[in-house]
């Protein structure tokens, strides 16, 4: 059976995306998954399971930043061990060694494969299904490539695994965890130091994704002087060629075709945004399943005209996050260096 999986930024957020129609949640550890400022202390997560557990439904704890090799084993020890006596049903990571790590560990917990691991090829399904991964999540960059997804969700079914996509989302410049331009802003990067409900210390990079510290996200406004001054013209040429640069995309009529492939989860990433904005979205797209599961052709077109005023609502607030980011580099950068007036 097809699942949705909806995002918890909030325990507010993870009742209202169970309520209206998601079949499981995703929570971020706090500090260790990619998205800065929407995770939950090691207390909520606990009661964000009990809550998921209550309305018999799953639960996802996301620790896809990158994970230092140093850091493994204090985490199985400090985190996935809690995770896995609260009733998690898995994790979902990108550092192999910490996959392996909680597989070994933790043989009844789910491992997924991040979106963070561009997973775009049977050789990499291979290599993670040998790190220990229960579930890939397929690229961003193959969202609207139907072929290639049907024949990695087939691949992948064919070694035991399940097959998961997002079906709106934000895609990086050639994929989730695949973007590189993000490091040519490295002198704006922040380390910020957390500090969880137990009292533990963690460090993130704000401006470093992989890091889990979200990006200033230069792509968006790669004409900039900023960004002109910092990136080298040949990679800002290549990018400009490229349409959709961290695009946001939905992929609701899509859903009769996902079913049809056989993906298994279908995901709604948005922990960053309005809970009851996340809510109206999941209630949506929890119809357009009902719908595409009943019949082969569904009239989706009242679902979708829904859908697409709550999106012009999510593009605008993501558009204001972008201008607040842009803002920041320049305050932390324009000290550095010389920026060519123009
Ligand atoms: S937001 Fe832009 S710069 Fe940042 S990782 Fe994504 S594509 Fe790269």
């Amino acid at each position: 059976m097809v699942e949705l999986l909806g995002p918890g930024g909030t325990i507010e957020m993870v009742r209202a995306v169970l309520s209206n129609g998601a079949d499981s949640v995703f929570v971020g550890a706090f500090g260790f998954s990619r998205r800065s400022g929407y995770e939950l202390k090691h207390s909520e997560v606990k009661e964000a399971i009990n809550i998921a557990k209550g309305m018999k439904k799953k639960i996802y704890i996301a620790m896809n930043a990158f994970i230092e090799k140093e850091m493994i084993q204090t985490l199985l020890e400090k985190r996935v061990s809690d995770y896995a006596k609260w009733g998690a049903d898995g994790i979902i990571v990108k550092t192999p060694e910490f996959m392996r790590a909680i597989s070994n560990s933790y043989p009844d917990l789910e491992v997924v494969a991040s979106v963070g691991c561009h997973i775009d090829s049977k050789e990499k399904i291979d290599f993670y299904s040998k790190m220990g991964a229960t579930t890939v999540v397929l690229s961003t960059e193959l969202r609207r490539d139907f072929e290639k997804i049907a024949d990695l969700s087939d691949y992948a079914h064919s070694l035991g695994l399940k097959t998961e996509i997002l079906i709106n989302g934000t895609a990086c410049y050639r994929g989730v965890g695949n973007c590189n331009f993000f490091s040519y802003f490295k002198d704006a990067f922040e380390t910020i130091t957390l500090v969880d409900s137990d009292g533990f210390k963690v460090e993130k990079i704000f401006g470093n994704p992989e890091k889990g510290g979200g990006c200033y996200r230069p792509c968006l406004y790669i004409g900039d002087p900023i960004v002109k001054a910092l990136a080298p013209s040949s990679v800002l040429e290549e990018m400009r060629i490229e349409k959709n640069l961290n695009e946001r995309f939905t992929l609701a009529r899509e859903i009769p075709k996902f079913l049809e492939i056989g993906i298994d989860i279908l995901k709604i990433q948005g922990r960053k945004y309005p809970v009851d904005l996340v809510a109206s979205m999941t209630r949506i797209f929890a119809k357009i399943l009902e719908k595409s599961l009943k019949a082969r052709d569904p009239d989706l077109s009242e679902e979708i005209s829904r859908l697409d005023l709550l999106l012009k609502e999510l593009d605008a607030i993501r558009e204001e996050q972008t201008k607040k980011l842009r803002k920041k580099l320049y305050e932390k950068l324009t000290p550095k260096i010389e920026i060519a007036q123009e």
